[in-house]
């Protein structure tokens, strides 16, 4: 039997982020398992020994999502599990790393550890076809069967385009929301200067910087009210709800606190007559009332004085049927599904429509709506204006009940933003248990 020994030091933390130490031990049982076997092994006699610890580790590797690759003389790829075949995108027949691996500091560092050099971990990024960020750990291994080439490289991609997007989009987010607070913040800090020395006699000045200084306060209120929504949902985003909500009462209920606002502005809201009695989702009350609560508040903020705003609700209906659900508003609207759940071809949804009539949102800025602090440019500036976080939230809480989110607009005619949610069935909702009534016998 050929025994492989690490030539190189192997030591598990710097090799895959830590607590995978157990791993490296495997790879040697595995890549000399590998080296061992057969190409097309026979099929064993029924009381042949077996190496059990061997094998044991050759099915851990083999189900291992991290690639890992043995490459022998010339950059041949003898040797590479499954994880490897789809990160690499290779056929079966073995070629050399160089064909599908392109980075020479990695190439480098391979036909190093062939001729027995130190291993060594080299990090590449590409930006296209797709952007990924790659570490790939080398190690010499040496072969102790003698012959003229005794070494292999061992190669292990460790991939953290995942966890380098993840990281960039908190460093955008801090950036992003500290911006975000810091102008009302300078502006009032301005105002407080100014009332305090030139204006201080001035009550005419003071009476203005004051309103002004109660709008700004009201931004930094709502942003920070917005950021810790966003926080809330985002952590129990994983966590479908158990509980059930009517759509029909509850779209009811928006529509009616939020009647002094469109009224204020002379827009009519109105509530479509439903198509069935109760619309039953599954979900929880209080998230899905903000969601229809923002989608109305926009209707009403982004149209004109005197327009008008429709809700409807549609009950068990398909996806496919919630996404596509009343005629096209504009032979040349655009249309996107935001989210959406997986295909279920038996799944049925309870659908919330809201469409306006404002000033609508061309095509391009659509597939950018749910992102945090996205606003339609033209729409950026002003104290009044709103956080760009409303539609994020929209989105997670969407997610998190495993519903759908769709948009429709077309410049000049208007909106539609549809949000769809799983019918509440007895085996998605939590079923209460029949807790013993309290009687007043308890309470005499
Ligand atoms: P905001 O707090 O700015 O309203 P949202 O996340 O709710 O943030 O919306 C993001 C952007 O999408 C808005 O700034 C606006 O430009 C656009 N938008 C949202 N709803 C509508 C609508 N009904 N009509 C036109 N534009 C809209």
């Amino acid at each position: 039997m050929l025994v492989l020994t690490m030539a190189g030091e192997l030591s598990g933390g710097a090799f895959l982020g830590g607590g995978l130490a157990f791993i490296a031990l495997g790879l040697i049982y595995y890549l000399t398992a590998l080296t061992t076997a057969e190409p097309h092994p026979r099929p064993t006699a029924v009381n042949a020994p077996r190496d059990l610890e061997g094998e044991a580790s050759v099915t851990m590797l083999e189900r291992l999502p991290i690639p890992v690759l043995l490459i022998g003389a010339g950059g041949r790829i003898e040797r590479a599990n499954p994880a490897a075949r789809t990160f690499l995108g290779l056929g079966s027949e073995r070629g050399l790393l160089s064909t599908v691996l392109r980075q020479p500091r990695v190439l480098e560092a391979v036909s190093a550890a062939l001729r027995g050099d130190r291993g060594a971990t080299v990090e590449y990024s590409t930006l296209a076809p797709l952007e990924s960020h790659v570490r790939a750990f080398v190690e010499p291994i040496r072969l102790s069967a003698p012959g003229p080439m005794p070494f292999r490289a061992m190669l292990v991609l460790a991939d953290d385009t995942n966890s380098k997007r993840a990281e960039r989009m908190r460093a955008d987010f801090l950036a992003n929301a500290s911006h975000e607070l810091r102008t009302p913040l300078a502006s009032l800090a301005g105002f407080i200067e100014t009332l305090s020395g030139p204006a201080r006699d001035d009550e005419e000045a003071r009476d203005r910087f004051l309103g002004i200084m109660t709008v700004q306060t009201e931004r930094m209120r709502r942003l920070i009210n917005d950021l810790l929504s966003l926080s809330r949902v985002e952590m129990n985003e994983h966590m479908p709800p158990t509980g059930q909500v009517d759509l029909n009462a509850l779209t009811a209920d928006v529509a009616e606190a939020l009647a002094p606002v469109a009224t204020r502005r002379n827009i009519t809201l109105k509530l479509l007559e439903a198509d069935s009695e109760t619309a039953l989702v599954r979900g929880e009350r209080d998230q899905l009332y903000e969601v229809i609560e923002n989608l109305v508040q926009n209707a009403i903020k982004y149209s004109p004085d005197g327009s008008q705003v429709d809700i409807s609700v549609s009950h068990g209906v398909s996806r496919d049927a919630a996404e596509h659900l009343g005629a096209r508003i504009d032979p040349e609207s655009g249309r996107l599904t935001l989210t959406a759940p997986a295909l279920d071809p038996d799944a049925r949804f309870g659908v919330v429509r809201v469409q306006d009539q404002g000033g609508g949102i061309e095509r391009r800025y659509l597939p950018r709506l749910a992102e945090r602090f996205f606003r339609v440019d033209g729409q950026k500036s002003g104290p009044t204006s709103g956080t760009g976080l409303g539609l994020a939230i929209v989105k997670h809480i969407v997610n998190r009940h495993r519903g759908g989110f769709t948009v429709e607009s077309a410049p000049e005619t208007g909106s539609v933003f549809t949000v769809f949610f799983p019918v509440a069935t007895a085996s998605n909702i939590a079923t209460q248990p029949d807790l013993p009534r309290t009687e007043d016998s308890a309470v005499r």
